[in-house]
């Protein structure tokens, strides 16, 4: 078990598979951006090692996120390694969709479990804005494949001021009425060379639910208002889904963090919104053994940061892509 100075219990990884992105949605990442060459990247066996190193400290459930994950080459293989690993319980992806049609199929059979799907707004233009080109139809396509193939779903939407905070956010927790899906409302934060944007378009949690329960009634709090995961979770009436509410910036729940991120240039980061991590990729390419990993992820684990210093104006430099959400 991985325990930090504050007695939390890490053992949720989220991977970062590539930096790289079809779209360029405009919280996460500029329009110019560049990405890294393949071979500052992880490659396939040093990632599958790592992930047997952090199985062993007691890491049992997984994430993989980017840029866009389903970019990466050899992305079923992976799945598979991965969830034949001993000591992977839970095995998930982050992804904006776009491909997901036809890799639905394939990564459930290598068993994938669940995905977040990340839609911002059900409306085409609204969509293509959002994502700087994106086609809401051939990410509905990837929703309705992962359904057909018994993916667990959830849908992630960041919610941007004047942007999607009206009826597209209702029209999302709308969905709920229907499908037994997780619909969770992300606040935008302050990342890298987007900052100064985001800032200024947070919505906070309370402002959005009220927002929602105008429209669709009142909506009742879930788990006595314990986390799932991140989000604050609620339901309206009659829905067979429910609605979650991931305010990191407004209600911060550092307190119960249990995660950790690897990037894909294989840097270890203890928190998504500070800079401060530990660089595997020399000790992985310099033949460190496994011992020798554990021992320095462990001490890295133990002093992970209390919590982020968003109220301090404290920003990460990198964006949102880079590290994976
Ligand atoms: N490309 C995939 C996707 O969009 O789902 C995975 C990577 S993306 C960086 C992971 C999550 O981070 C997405 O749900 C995305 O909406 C969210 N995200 C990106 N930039 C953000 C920001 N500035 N604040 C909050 N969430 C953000
Ligand atoms: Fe790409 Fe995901 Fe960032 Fe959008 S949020 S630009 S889909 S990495």
């Amino acid at each position: 078990m991985a325990l930090d100075r504050f007695n939390r219990n890490i053992h949720y990884l989220r991977i970062s598979l590539t930096d790289m992105c079809n779209l360029r949605c405009v919280y996460c990442m500029p329009e110019d951006m560049t990405f890294r060459p393949r071979e500052e990247l992880l490659q396939d066996d040093e990632l599958l090692r790592l992930v047997r190193v952090f199985s062993q400290l007691g890491f049992d459930k997984f994430r993989l996120t980017g840029g866009e994950p389903t970019l990466r080459v050899n992305l079923v293989p992976i799945v598979q390694a991965m969830h034949d690993t001993p000591g992977v319980k839970e095995l998930a992806m982050t992804t904006n969709g776009v491909t997901l049609k036809s890799l639905a199929r394939p990564l459930k059979e290598a068993g994938l479990q669940r995905i977040n799907v990340s839609i911002d707004t059900l409306d085409p233009d609204k969509f293509r804005r959002l994502t700087r080109w994106g086609r809401i139809e051939d990410v509905w396509a990837g929703v309705e494949a992962a359904e057909s193939v018994g993916l667990g779903i959830k849908i992630n939407a960041v919610v941007v001021r004047g942007q999607n905070d009206k009826e597209d956010a209702v029209d999302l927790a709308r969905l709920t009425l229907k499908h037994p899906w997780q619909i969770r409302y992300i606040e935008v934060m302050p990342m890298g060379r987007v900052s100064d944007f985001q800032k200024s378009a947070i919505v906070p949690e309370d402002e959005l639910r009220a927002t929602i329960s105008e429209a669709l009634g009142p909506m009742e709090l879930l788990n006595e208002g314990r986390l799932d995961g991140e989000a604050r979770m609620f339901k309206l009436r009659d829905a067979m889904g429910s609605l979650g509410f991931i305010s990191a910036v407004t209600k911060p729940f550092c307190s119960g963090c249990n995660r950790a991120r690897l990037t894909a240039d294989g840097r270890l980061l203890l928190c998504l919104l500070r800079d401060k991590e530990l660089n595997l990729m020399p000790y992985v390419r310099d033949g460190a053994s496994d011992q020798e990993l554990i021992e320095l992820i462990e001490d890295s684990i133990w002093h992970k940061p209390w919590g982020h210093g968003l109220a301090q104006d404290v920003r990460p430099s990198r964006n949102m892509s880079e590290i994976g959400g």
